[in-house]
């Protein structure tokens, strides 16, 4: 075979691979094709390289430097000086839940985030559930303004479970020097019960275990890689040991569960670095070209940010200021006073739960119950301002309006905040009551795509609507609330009101 032939065969498989694996990256970004493996480089046949990774996850939105959390800006300066003591073989990994958090992630739905992991130099990241949580749409909007890729080798479309969705790619091979890195992305399998279902009506998470030897051997073999990375969205618990023998992976990068942790298993690195930037975590690995592997761990710590004398970079800085200007004004509306702190066990879902019941009688529905799970963070008592009523309740939820099941209405009354707006001193469980709930419940499933906490609930005929706002889009709780407030006499509520009876008891 003359070399021009040859060459281009291989280009044709290239082309090939990436129309069939890869269709929302632009095909011109070498980063997630095997092809930018460049011919020219002279792989050295004896000697030692060490290869640095560095790993962040679970940022949760974290931008702005709060008390021990060191923001974005301080860890981009932290992260491109690690860079430059190893320039050629340094690997920046992020192993997802990275924008959802922070009213200033949420502004622009996760993409200030992006922006400056791009400045920074990120490689890869792994999507996390709550990459989810505003909706695939926004991962796919990220994932084109992204100058890395994001991984998901196991988010596989539904209702056809085993083909790849277009959300996350399965891997990616870095050129890192002489040396190719393969990197595999992987989301928990059972985190698909954490994400409301609306946001992944079309996806199903495929059980990880195989899928991670899978594509191990598929870099291992078809692509040649020198040493191969997990970078999986879940804790060291939830990864099955056995990729850790039989030569799969070098080393493994956790999320999920915020712990600051590391494990060796059969000499295989696991290691998770808590949240919100607190730390980074770092794996040093000693490859050697005689053997062609990976022979030995050099380093394995997470490093603390916390309260670290670091100069925050002014290019981040200059990114996350160019954002923060419109969610700071979004953010400073005054919403109202609160006489008391609005609890969120308690008087804030209570309260999000009454506006919702006083939004359905507007909306022309006659409901029997409301229904919601709790709030994020408390809020405390005094002025409260729109960005107070975010971090208390962050999430895009809607309050759906069905027809439930009594025995699922009493199940779920127990494990939920509950409103009752009629008077029942009996619920009969075979009845069917109209409800409001938020659609985190009720559209509520398992892995198998099974609703599992509204069992009966059968959308062809108990589903009614849901609550919109002037846009007929969903109004979420946290709006809701801001509504109940402004109503309210001098816009001033006590949340001792809102409590008692028909709080969290259904039956007299
Ligand atoms: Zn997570």
């Amino acid at each position: 075979m003359n070399k021009l032939f040859k060459k281009a065969v291989v280009t044709s498989l290239a082309v090939l691979f990436l129309v069939a694996c890869d269709p929302i990256v632009d095909p011109t970004d070498s980063s997630t094709s095997p092809s930018n493996t460049d011919p020219d480089i002279i792989r050295p046949t004896t000697g030692i390289e060490v290869v640095d990774f560095y790993a962040v996850n679970d940022f949760h939105g974290a931008i702005l430097e709060n008390g021990n959390e060191p923001g974005l800006a301080k860890m981009a300066t932290y992260l491109k000086e690690k860079k430059q003591i190893n320039p050629e073989h340094t690997v920046l990994l992020s192993s997802g839940d990275m924008w959802q958090g922070s009213f200033e992630a949420y502004h622009s739905k996760g993409e200030v985030i992006t922006e400056a992991m791009n400045n920074i130099g990120f490689d890869a990241m792994t999507i996390g559930n709550h990459e989810f949580d505003w909706g695939a749409s926004y991962i796919l909007e990220n994932a084109n303004k992204a100058d890395f890729p994001f991984l998901g080798a196991n988010i596989m479309k539904y209702p056809e479970w085993d083909e790849k969705s277009e959300v996350g790619v399965e891997y990616t091979i870095l050129q890192k020097g002489a040396l190719k890195i393969g990197v595999i992305g992987v989301i928990g399998q059972d985190q698909m019960t954490s994400i409301c279902s609306r946001f992944v009506e079309d996806i199903y998470f495929s059980e990880q275990t195989p899928v991670i030897k899978s594509v191990a051997n598929k870099l291992k073999r078809d692509h040649k890689v020198d040493i191969v990375i997990l970078s999986i969205h879940a804790d060291q618990d939830d990864v099955d040991y056995s990729i850790a023998s039989g030569n799969y992976v070098d080393a493994v990068f956790n999320a999920h569960t915020h712990q600051v942790e590391q494990q060796v298993v059969n000499g295989i690195p696991y290691i998770q670095g808590g949240a919100k930037g607190q730390y980074v975590s770092y794996i040093s690995l000693k490859f050697d070209y005689a053997k062609n592997k990976v022979v030995s761990t050099l380093k394995h710590e997470n490093q603390s940010l916390v309260y670290k004398n670091i100069i925050a970079d002014e290019e981040v800085s200059e990114i996350i200021d160019q954002y923060k200007e419109a969610s700071d004004e979004a953010g400073a509306v005054y919403v109202g006073k609160a006489t008391d702190y609005l609890d969120r066990y308690g008087t804030l879902v209570n309260l999000a739960n009454y506006a919702a019941a006083q939004k359905a009688e507007e909306q022309g529905y006659d409901i029997d119950f409301v229904f919601a799970n709790s709030a994020r963070e408390y809020i405390d008592a005094g002025d409260i301002y729109y960005r107070d009523l975010f971090r208390g309740l962050p999430f895009d939820n809607a309050y759906y309006i069905v027809r439930a099941k009594g025995s699922d209405v009493l199940n779920q009354a127990n494990r939920n905040y509950t409103y009752r707006v009629k008077d029942y001193g009996y619920i009969n469980s075979n009845s069917y009551y109209t409800i409001a709930v938020l659609d985190y419940l009720i559209l509520h499933q398992n892995i198998y795509k099974e609703y599992n906490y509204f069992s009966n609930y059968n959308p062809e005929t108990d589903y009614l609507g849901f609550l919109d706002d002037s846009s007929d889009e969903p109004i979420y709780p946290r709006d809701l609330v801001k509504e109940l407030f402004i109503k309210a006499p001098n816009q001033t509520i006590n949340p001792a009101v809102y409590t008692g009876d028909r709080y969290n008891s259904i039956t007299i």
